[in-house]
Order: structure tokens, then C-alpha cells, then sequence
């Protein structure tokens, strides 16, 4: 009977061992440095795209301006021939009327140069801009290339500590197996209760899970017990395991 509760006591130092590693496996992979570092190239990318987005729409707005010009420089090239066709064709027009459609056609000669030179000026607009993309693609493409690969790493990295949390949960239930319910119960409500550690060893006047010493009357009462008697840490509440005597865990 006591050979009993003894082993119950060190098969719930044993949950409790692998209660501790069980959340550390969780904490671990949810701090894993990869997923920080992927959440960082992520917020690069969003940047890099608002700042393409923005680009793209200051390089459109030239290059509508071009295009309206291109529209405009057409018209008044249609309207010139027009103008040239009527004084080759009207040989019977009169001085004044040929002298106000030469005026005009120089006019239209005069407009074409200052729009064409405007022209200049667009397309000389454009070429930073077209720069400045260039470079923000390859940026682009740079952080994509890497994010593929930290979110590769943190999958990875994930399976390696799914794969340990298997294990270790594994053999938690084994170990659960030899403790009472009402122990094991007990052991639930404390560890909830206080960070999540429930069971704890007292090495020599100290309890593991306060780290408080104990007073020396109260050690000794606990180590004139029964083996296998429950006993609690007086300073935290935990169910206490004296580790002399037991074998060590
Ligand atoms: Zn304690």
C-alpha cells in the first residue's frame, strides 16, 4: 500500500516533468525566431507593394499625359494637312485668304514644337520612375523568395516540435496511468491554479516549486511519514515529493 502511493507520487513528478516540457514544446513554437523574422519580411512586402502601387499610379498619370499629347499632336497634324491640301488645291483664293492660312500653319508649326517638346520633358519624367520600379520588383521579388523560404523553415520547424509534443504527450498518458484519479485531480487543480506547476520535489529544505526553504521541524515531520503520505508545501500549496528515500526523480 505505501509501495504503492510511493510509486503514485513518483509517477506524478513524472506528469508533472512532462507537463513542464509539454508547454515549453508549445511556447517554443509559437516564439519560433523564423515566424517573427517571416511576420517582419511580410510587413517589408506590404510596404514594397504600397510604394509600387503608389509608382505605378504616378507613372500612369504621365504616361495619359503623353498619350493626350500624341492625341492632340495627331489633330493638329490632320488639321494642317488639311489646311495645306485647301492652299494647293485653291488656286483661285484670294491673297488674304491664303496669307491667313499660311499664318495659321505657322501657328500649328509653332504648337507642335512647344508640344513635343513637352513630349521631351514626359518621357525624361518617366525614366526615374521607371528606376525606381525597376528597383522596387526586384525588392519585391527579393522578400517574396525569402519569405518562401522562412515560411518552408517555420512548417519545418513546426513538424520537428508536432512530432516531440507526440511523444512527450504520449507519455504523459502512460504516466498518468499510475497515479490515483483523485491525486491526479488534485494535481490538475493546482497546476491550473498556480503557473503550472502542481507537483514539486523538496530537495534537501527547499520546495522546487517555491523555491522557499521549509522550516527544519516541518522537513523532518515530512520525512517521519508513511513513504507514499500527500504532502503540501506549507508556502506555495503544492503537492510536495521528498526526493531522499524514493529513489531520486
Ligand atoms: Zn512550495
Amino acid at each position: 500500500m505505501a509501495d504503492d502511493s510511493a510509486a503514485a507520487l513518483l509517477a506524478l513528478l513524472c506528469v508533472q516533468d512532462l507537463d513542464t516540457a509539454v508547454a515549453q514544446l508549445h511556447h517554443r513554437r509559437a516564439a519560433l525566431p523564423e515566424r517573427q523574422q517571416l511576420a517582419e519580411v511580410s510587413a517589408s512586402l506590404a510596404d514594397v507593394g504600397r510604394r509600387e502601387e503608389e509608382l505605378q499610379a504616378t507613372r500612369a498619370g504621365v504616361a495619359r499625359q503623353q498619350a493626350d499629347m500624341e492625341q492632340q499632336l495627331a489633330a493638329i497634324g490632320a488639321r494642317r494637312r488639311a489646311i495645306e491640301q485647301r492652299m494647293y488645291a485653291a488656286r483661285g483664293a484670294s491673297a488674304r485668304d491664303l496669307q491667313a492660312m499660311d499664318e495659321e500653319i505657322r501657328q500649328l508649326g509653332h504648337r507642335v514644337e512647344e508640344m513635343e517638346d513637352a513630349e521631351l520633358e514626359l518621357m525624361v519624367a518617366l525614366e526615374p520612375l521607371d528606376a525606381e520600379l525597376a528597383g522596387l520588383h526586384a525588392e519585391h521579388g527579393r522578400l517574396e523568395g525569402l519569405a518562401g523560404s522562412l515560411a518552408g523553415e517555420v512548417a519545418a520547424a513546426e513538424e520537428e516540435i508536432d512530432r516531440e509534443l507526440e511523444e512527450q504527450e504520449a507519455e504523459r498518458r502512460a504516466a498518468a496511468g499510475g497515479v490515483p484519479p483523485d491525486l491526479l485531480g488534485r494535481y490538475e487543480s493546482l497546476r491550473g491554479r498556480l503557473g503550472g506547476i502542481g507537483a514539486a520535489r523538496l530537495v534537501g529544505n527547499r520546495c522546487s516549486g517555491c523555491h522557499l526553504e521549509l522550516p527544519s521541524m516541518e522537513v523532518d515531520r515530512i520525512h517521519r511519514l508513511a513513504p507514499g503520505a500527500v504532502v503540501t508545501c506549507e508556502q506555495c500549496g503544492r503537492i510536495l515529493v521528498p526526493q531522499s528515500g524514493t529513489g531520486g526523480a
